[in-house]
């Protein structure tokens, strides 16, 4: 693969209802064996419901031949998608296999790319703030409404 090679995401046909989802397809270079791994991901929007964060969890794996992910070898780790960089965490640093994964998709990923995820964040954030417990809502520091005024959906949770 050259270098300039830019990753562009695909979707996947939801079952069912609901909307594709994104997924990556990438090559690792395996220092252990030699070669170059076609590697997948797939990704999940911060799910805390008022978390004002802008990150998804990239969840991936090494794939076998019949395009499914290796089991054992699931790795995953945050990409903050306002900063276009891979979110460092000391469990990042520890796991070698993880952090290039998540360096190569944060330099190799296309603007388009990095685009079409932002533009999804939007909806999937929405759907998780949509499917969470009312109690798991965190209700400190809520725009102020003893005016009366309605407050914004947006001023609430984002
Ligand atoms: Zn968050």
């Amino acid at each position: 693969m050259s270098e300039d090679k830019k990753l562009e995401l695909t979707w996947s046909e939801p079952k069912g209802h609901g909307a594709p989802e994104p997924c990556l397809n990438f090559e690792v270079f395996d220092k252990a064996e030699g070669t170059h791994l076609t590697c997948g991901a797939v990704f999940e929007v911060c799910a805390t419901p008022r978390c004002s964060c802008h990150a998804v969890c990239v969840h991936s794996a090494p794939l076998l031949p019949d395009g499914t992910a290796t089991p054992g070898l699931l790795r995953w780790f945050w990409l903050d998608l306002q900063e276009r960089a891979v979110e460092m965490t000391p469990e990042l640093k520890a796991d070698p296999a993880a952090l290039h994964q998540a360096e190569v998709i944060s330099k190799q990923m296309a603007s388009t790319a990095w685009d079409e995820l932002d533009h999804w964040f939007w909806t999937a954030k929405i759907e998780a703030i949509e499917r969470a417990e009312v109690a798991a809502i965190d209700i400190n520091d809520l725009p102020n409404a003893d005016d009366g005024h309605l407050v914004p959906f947006i001023e609430v949770f984002l």
